[in-house]
């Protein structure tokens, strides 16, 4: 029996093999694909790309790029392949669709502690094991999950943009909940009556990211797109999500025509979702429309909306940040890595690959897994998936996660790349402390 198992061969599973092979511990890597296809994946390889051939920004001071980073710090695989495999892609890292995935196979059955056995895990096997299956994980596995999980694994996903606090026109947004229920949990983007048909019609004629042929189901079945609910009719949001009743604004003491809510997002407060807005927009589209509304002028979008099947875990109530399943729900020694995790996208989903590989090779050689710190982007995604409270989206990394830094210093306003340059070195100084070799920043 092997050290440990992973099942599924994506970028998580490949990142998590790969890292706890290099702790010295045998590896069997299970991949279904070809013996089972999934709806997306074209060909055997290992960290296929579904989609798109870009890993996202490479800047060090943009999100994606710092947790980039950090991973090459690291010694991640699919760091090291992607990099040797780049072409010319703007600030992007963007991968050659063929080579790299074809690198991360070599270089994986190459490694004289993996195993590769391609086959379709549909049981849990015993001994540490880590499950990087992706948000198309056969059904026959799904089934075995939600008998650890106790309910239904979500199938669709259907999520809403979030924005970051700080580019909100705090002069124009209001903070309220309807009636005045509660605490006031909402802030709240008044519309007048011109303003909103302005905007219904841009919603409605504003261009869609296409569905391939097995998303359509989802579609149908799924909740409704902000834009097929703008399409009904010109008045059907202001009685649906844009509801403006018991909302009052402060300034007028007027009820606004129609109101946008936005919903705390985290713990902090620094990041918000637009409410029952979930969106198959193209992603400049979303950009253009949604900064049409009052307060948002200036947004800064976290995450975009996106619509896609996805089967991802209630991390948020199943693992711990070292994504080992909580020990109330098994004493299995298993761990999550990837998309099903919570996380969205190819780095963030290597990521936990990292977390979860290194964690379960720990246990494997009798040590205690390990958290990382919330002040790199990889420990504050391991944090924010694992402890966000209420429903659970899919997440990319963005910098609401990790802490702000002052705006001024020296009595001089510092602007917003030299913010994210500062947060981006006391990640790293944070990770090189992790990594016990001191700051080398
Ligand atoms: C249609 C679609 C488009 C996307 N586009 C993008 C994009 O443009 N950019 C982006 O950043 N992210 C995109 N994503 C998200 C993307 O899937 C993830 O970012 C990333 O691929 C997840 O990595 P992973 O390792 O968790 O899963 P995957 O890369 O999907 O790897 C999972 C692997 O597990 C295998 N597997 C599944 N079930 C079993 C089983 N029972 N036994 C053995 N093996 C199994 C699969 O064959 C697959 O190889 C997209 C997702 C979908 C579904």
């Amino acid at each position: 029996m092997p050290d440990i198992t992973v099942i599924g061969g994506g970028l998580a599973g490949s990142e998590a093999a790969w890292q706890a092979a290099e702790l010295g511990c045998s590896v069997e890597l299970w991949e279904m694909r070809p013996v089972k296809e999934t709806p997306a994946h074209r060909t055997e390889h290992f960290a296929e790309l579904v989609c798109s051939n870009s890993l996202g920004n490479n800047a060090l001071e943009t999100a994606s790029g710092l947790l980039k980073e950090e991973l090459r710090r690291l010694n991640s695989i699919i760091l090291r392949c992607a990099d040797e495999n780049s072409v010319p892609a703007g600030g992007a890292l963007g991968v050659a669709r063929e080579d790299f995935p074809r690198a991360v196979t070599e270089t994986i059955h190459e490694h004289p502690k993996i195993e590769v056995v391609r086959r379709e895990a549909t049981e849990l096997p015993d001994g540490p094991t880590v499950i990087a299956t992706g948000p198309l994980t056969s059904d026959a596995l799904v089934e075995k999950i939600e008998v650890l999980s106790g309910e239904t694994l979500y199938f669709y996903d259907a999520a809403s943009p979030i924005i970051h606090r700080d580019s909100l026109d705090e002069s124009v947004v209001y903070l309220a909940s309807r009636y005045g229920k509660g605490e006031a949990a909402y802030l709240n983007c008044p519309m007048t009556e011109e303003q909103y048909y302005t905007f219904v019609e841009d919603l409605s004629t504003a261009e869609l990211s296409p569905i391939k042929d097995f998303e359509e189901d989802m579609y149908f079945e799924g909740c409704l797109p902000v834009e097929t609910i703008a399409r009904r009719g010109r008045d059907t949001l202001r009685f649906g999500p844009m509801k403006p009743v018991g909302l009052p604004d402060p300034r007028t003491g007027g009820i606004p025509y129609a109101v946008v809510q936005l919903r705390q997002d985290d713990a902090e407060g620094r990041l918000f979702n637009i409410v029952g807005f979930q969106t198959r927009l193209k992603w400049g589209e979303q950009r253009r429309v949604f900064r049409t509304i009052p307060g948002l002028e200036g947004a800064d979008f976290a995450r975009m909306g996106v619509m896609h099947r996805n089967t991802y875990l209630p991390a948020n109530r199943m693992l711990e940040a070292t994504m080992r399943i909580r020990a109330d729900l098994s004493g299995a020694p298993l761990f999550f890595a990837g998309q099903l995790t919570g996380v969205e996208g190819y780095t963030e989903s290597t990521a936990m690959g990292h977390i979860a590989g290194t964690n379960a090779a720990r246990l494997a050689r009798g040590e205690e897994p390990i958290t990382m710190p919330t002040g790199t982007m990889m420990g504050a995604l391991a944090h924010y998936i694992t402890t966000k409270e209420g429903t659970l989206q899919p997440i990319n990394s963005n910098w609401g996660l990790v802490p702000a830094v002052p705006k001024k210093e020296n009595g001089k306003r510092l602007t917003k790349p030299e913010r994210r340059q500062r947060q981006a070195r006391l990640a790293l100084e944070e990770l090189e402390e992790f990594m016990g070799i001191g700051s080398a920043v």
